[in-house]
């Protein structure tokens, strides 16, 4: 597997050079390039000749459900969400995205099936049991699950009860993503939560005694109040509580987008080297203990299906983290979902009213999007491999497109010469055409999403790093 180099002693001039805002390209394009402009009948028309079948089998689908409402706001959170006003709220929320579903299955016809199930949020738990099962018998109905489909669900382990717990596990969720961020209280409640430090260790109880796993935390490094000392008590506990796999992101300080994020400024959080220090200490701690990084922020132990996935180049990446079922067509219910689909992304509505009424007038719930041409879905390629494989070969990629590689990437390469002169990208390849092979360096591996940026043209190269600032920071 990926050597990562000692992110502690990276040199600190580097360090200085790169230390820049950049997207997380969960998307290419990222979503701040969706268009409201986007011609919404050609998106429609695509959805509908999204090809279904190859090699006479129907192609499954991948669906994503958000449901927006959490019990209360945490002052870092990045995602669309808002706290509940009426307990009545998700149960009526539901209605809507079952009608919703409903269009979605006329618009790709019958026959696909379901490959993946991911909820999240926001809480899916808001939904409660009753409210799940609902959403999970219609899902089911709509795109029967294959035998061996994905279900997931992202869970606040501290608004979860066993009770929840059982029902998940009976309607067949085989992947819960507990959001952790951190076990240290002072950092829970800078952030905004005071948390029982026992529920966690009571859950994952309930679930193995049920014979149930699949756990994976999600952490956070960056917050206010954590230190090299409050970051290794929380790996220890990590190790003591034993997920089979771990996210750990990057908090994303974006307050011109997150308003409610300026509750934190009070507070001094840790900079760049701190952060890359906690890094280091997370893939030394968690790496003596058998977890293997893969990608740029995940870990999982030795046997997990991510890892097998990683050595089999079957990676991938979406708007829910690091998959093993690359190609599928992506469709997003709920408000703000993003559905990826015949070379176009599409964002549903972010306001539940509007959102609400367009579903209710029976029209999908489209509000912004982009349509890919050729060179975009070949920089999604070239994007994807670095994310997941850590190399490309720019003249497969380009070829598979009809080009050629040494024109279609001639100005890419020039602004990547820097990256390889300072030892994060090396270019190598047989004969004449040397050159078309990328691979990230060891120490290029702190540097990835850079290294992304660079194959990026909607980002504009000639301005500073200032311009930008809607973007969170790479290291
Ligand atoms: S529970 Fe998750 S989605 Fe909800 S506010 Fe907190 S971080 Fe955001």
């Amino acid at each position: 597997m990926t050597q990562w180099p000692d992110l502690a002693n990276l040199d600190p001039e580097l360090v200085a050079r790169y230390d820049k805002r950049g997207p997380r390209y969960t998307s290419y394009p990222t979503a701040p390039h969706f268009s409201p402009e986007v011609d919404l009948e050609e998106l429609e028309q695509r959805i509908r000749g999204t090809s279904t079948v190859s090699e006479g089998e129907v192609l499954p689908v991948s669906v994503y459900v958000h449901v927006p409402y959490c019990r209360r706001k945490c002052l870092y959170c990045g995602c669309h969400s808002v706290a509940i006003c009426s307990e009545n709220q998700p149960s009526e929320y539901l209605d809507v995205v079952l009608a919703e579903l409903a269009l979605w299955h006329k618009q790709l016809g019958p026959g696909r099936r379901a490959a993946q199930l991911a909820l999240g949020g926001g809480s899916p738990a808001t939904l409660e049991a009753e409210g799940l099962t609902r959403l999970v018998r219609a899902l089911d109905e709509a795109f029967v699950p294959l035998d061996d489909a994905e279900r997931s669900i992202e869970l606040d382990p501290y608004r979860t009860d066993e009770s929840l717990l059982d029902c998940l596990l009976d309607v067949g969720f085989t992947k819960l993503s507990f959001g952790i961020q951190d076990f240290e209280p002072d950092v829970l409640n800078k952030v905004g939560r005071h948390e029982d430090p026992t529920t966690v260790e009571r859950l994952l109880g309930h679930l193995r005694g049920r014979g149930f796993d699949t756990v994976s935390f999600d952490l956070m490094v960056g917050l206010p109040g954590q230190t090299d000392e409050t970051w290794a008590r929380t790996l220890d506990r990590v190790l003591e509580l034993g997920p089979s796999r771990l996210a750990i992101f990057p908090y994303a300080h974006v307050p011109w987008m997150m308003p409610h994020q300026k509750a934190l400024e009070r507070y001094e959080m840790p900079d760049s080297d701190q952060r890359l220090g906690f890094y280091a200490m997370a893939h030394r701690i968690l790496g003596e203990s058998g977890y293997v990084p893969v990608g740029i922020d995940h870990f999982a132990k030795a046997d997990d299906e991510l890892i097998v996935a990683a050595r089999e180049h079957r990676l991938h990446r979406n708007f829910m983290g690091y998959t093993t079922r690359p190609g599928l067509d992506l469709v997003g219910l709920g408000v703000s979902a993003i559905s990826d689909l015949g070379a176009a992304y599409a964002q549903n509505l972010k306001d539940t009213e509007v959102y609400r009424e367009r579903v209710e007038a029976r029209h999908l719930a489209l509000e912004r999007g982009i349509l890919l041409d050729a060179e975009d879905e070949l920089r999604r390629a070239v994007i994807m491999s670095l994310l997941c494989n850590f190399w490309v070969d720019l003249d497969a990629s380009a070829r598979r497109f009809g080009l050629d590689w040494r024109t279609a990437f001639a100005e890419d390469l020039e602004r990547l010469q820097p990256l390889v002169d300072d030892g994060l990208v090396e270019r190598d390849g047989l004969g004449e055409e040397a050159g078309y092979r990328l691979t990230i360096t060891t120490v290029g591996l702190a540097f990835v999403r850079l290294v992304c940026m660079i194959f990026d043209r909607y980002l504009d190269h000639a301005a500073g790093p200032e311009t930008k600032q809607r973007y969170s920071r790479t290291l």
